[in-house]
C-alpha cells in the first residue's frame, strides 16, 4: 500500500501518547472519596497502633510471677479486685495476690503484666461478674510476662509509612488510615474526559431513527469504559460532519484532562476531525499499523490531548483499550498502567490482517494448566456483539501466522474474570 509510510506502529503511537501525558497535579481528598485514587506522597502514621497497650482477650489481668506455680490440681487463688471494660480507663490497680477481669481491648491496668484468658481459669466465674475483697478465681495454669497483651506500637509505630506514594487507595487502605485519624488524603485527580461522537448519521440512544441514522452507541459504550478505569466521563452534543460544528463541539472540552472524539478520522469526504485538530491544534499522528483501528488520531487542542478514535463500534473499544486506557491510568498516577496479558493456545490460526498488527476478539479459557483461545466469532469491526462474547484480546504480531496450537499473547479485557477462570468451562 502506497503511503504505509504514514502509518506508525503500535508501539510507537503509544510511546508518542504516553511521552507527551504527565500525571494530574494532586489534590487533597476526603478519605470517604479515595477508593481507587492514587495516593501522590507517603502517608506516615500519626500515632502508634495500637495507642495504649490492651488486652487480646476477655479474661483477668494478673501479675505473671503469681501463678508460676499453677497447676490444674493446684490452682493459685487471686482477689478479684475489680473489672475493666473497654473504652473509659478507670482507677484498678493489680498488687500481688490479684487480678482484674478485663474485657478485649480495653486498657491494662498499672501493675498487671500479661492477660489470662477466662479459659486458663477454673472456670466457675467465667459467666459471673462477681469483684470485691471476697471475689477469688482460680488461675490454672501459669503465663508469662507480656502474653495476651497488644503492645502500644505493636502494629504500626508513629512516623511509620502506612501508605507509601503510588499506593492505589482500598477498602483495607482507608479501614488502615481511618484508624490512625487521617480523614484527607493527598491522591491524582479523576482524569476528566470529555467524549465527543461525530456524525450526520449518528441520533441520540433515546431518539428516534429516520432511514439512514444510527444510535449513538459507542459515547455510551466509552463512557462506561471511563468510568470502569475510575476517571469520569462527560458526554458532549454529537457534533455534525462539518468543520464548524466540530469546532464549536470540541469547545465544549475546554476543561477537560482529554478529549476523545468518535469517528471522522478516517479516509472518507466527511472524516474532518482530523483537520479540525490541526486547524485548532496540532496532530501528531493519525495511522496506526493495526487492524482494526488503523484510523487513530493524536494531537493536543489549546494545550489538551485529543483522541480521535475511529466510529466502528469494535475498533473504538480495541483504541480504547490499547491508548485510552494507559494514558488515563497514567494520569491518574498509577503505575501499572499496561494491560494484564497471558500466553493462551491457539484453538485454531490467526493471521495477521494485511501486514498489520492484528486484534483478535478471543475467549479465554482454561484448560489444565495452560490457557487456551478461541475467536469469539465474527472479526468484523462494526459487529460489536464479538465484543461482548469476547474476554481478550489476541495479538498477532505484523505479517505473522498463529498455527493452530501454538502459544499467542493475551490482554485480558476483564481482568476480574481472567482470575475466576476455571478449568470446568
Ligand atoms: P466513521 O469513522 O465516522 O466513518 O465511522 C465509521 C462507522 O462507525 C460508521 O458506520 C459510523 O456510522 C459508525 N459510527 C460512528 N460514530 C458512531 C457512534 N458514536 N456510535 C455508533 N456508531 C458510530
Ligand atoms: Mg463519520
Amino acid at each position: 500500500m502506497a503511503n504505509r509510510d504514514l502509518f506508525i506502529s503500535v508501539d510507537e503511537a503509544l510511546a508518542r501518547i504516553l511521552k507527551s501525558i504527565a500525571p494530574l497535579e494532586p489534590i487533597e481528598v476526603d478519605l470517604g472519596k479515595a477508593r481507587g485514587l492514587v495516593i501522590s506522597e507517603d502517608v506516615a502514621s500519626p500515632v502508634d497502633v495500637p495507642e495504649f497497650d490492651n488486652s487480646a482477650y476477655d479474661g483477668y489481668a494478673v501479675r505473671a510471677a503469681d501463678i508460676d506455680s499453677a497447676r490444674i490440681d493446684a490452682p493459685v487463688p487471686l482477689h478479684v479486685v475489680g473489672e475493666i471494660p473497654a473504652g473509659p480507663t478507670g482507677t484498678v490497680e493489680v498488687g500481688p495476690g490479684t487480678a482484674a477481669r478485663i474485657m478485649t481491648g480495653a486498657p491494662i491496668p498499672p501493675g498487671a503484666d500479661a492477660v489470662l484468658p477466662f479459659e486458663a481459669t477454673d472456670g466457675v466465674h467465667w459467666a459471673q461478674r462477681i469483684v470485691g475483697t471476697d471475689a477469688l478465681v482460680h488461675v490454672v495454669e501459669p503465663t508469662m510476662i507480656g502474653s495476651n497483651i497488644r503492645r502500644r506500637g505493636g502494629d504500626v509505630r508513629t512516623n511509620d509509612v502506612i501508605a507509601p506514594m503510588g499506593t492505589v487507595v482500598d477498602a483495607a487502605h482507608i479501614g488502615v488510615l481511618a484508624s490512625v485519624g487521617i480523614t484527607q488524603l493527598r491522591v491524582h485527580p479523576r482524569a476528566r474526559v470529555a467524549v465527543l461522537p461525530t456524525g450526520d448519521e449518528i441520533v441520540e440512544i433515546d431518539g428516534s431513527l429516520q432511514p439512514g441514522q444510527i444510535r449513538n452507541s459507542n459515547a455510551w459504550g466509552l463512557t462506561a469504559l471511563i468510568e470502569h478505569y475510575g476517571a469520569t466521563p462527560h458526554r458532549l452534543p454529537i457534533a455534525r460532519d462539518t468543520e464548524d460544528s466540530l469546532r464549536e463541539t470540541l469547545r465544549h472540552g475546554d476543561g477537560s484532562d482529554l478529549i476523545v472524539t468518535i469517528g471522522g478520522v478516517s479516509m472518507g469526504d466527511h472524516d474532518l476531525v482530523r483537520n479540525v485538530i490541526a486547524a485548532e491544534g496540532h496532530i501528531d499522528f493519525w495511522q496506526i499499523n493495526m487492524k482494526p483501528g488503523k484510523p487513530l488520531a493524536f494531537g493536543t487542542v489549546n494545550g489538551t490531548p485529543v483522541v480521535g478514535l475511529p466510529g466502528n463500534p469494535v475498533s473504538s473499544m480495541v483504541g480504547f483499550e490499547l491508548f485510552i486506557r494507559p494514558t488515563l491510568l497514567k494520569m491518574m498516577g498509577h503505575t501499572q498502567i499496561n494491560s494484564p496479558t497471558v500466553r493462551a493456545r491457539a484453538v485454531q490460526e490467526m493471521r495477521s490482517s494485511d501486514g498489520k498488527r492484528t486484534f483478535i476478539r478471543v475467549n479465554i479459557y482454561r484448560s489444565g494448566c495452560d490457557f487456551v483461545c478461541m475467536p469469539a466469532g465474527s472479526q468484523d469491526s462494526f459487529r460489536l456483539t464479538s465484543m461482548t462474547a469476547g474476554n481478550g484480546l489476541a495479538i498477532v504480531a505484523e505479517g505473522t501466522i498463529i498455527q493452530k496450537g501454538e502459544f499467542v499473547t493475551v490482554m485480558a479485557l476483564n481482568e476480574r474474570e481472567l482470575l475466576l477462570l476455571d478449568g470446568g468451562r
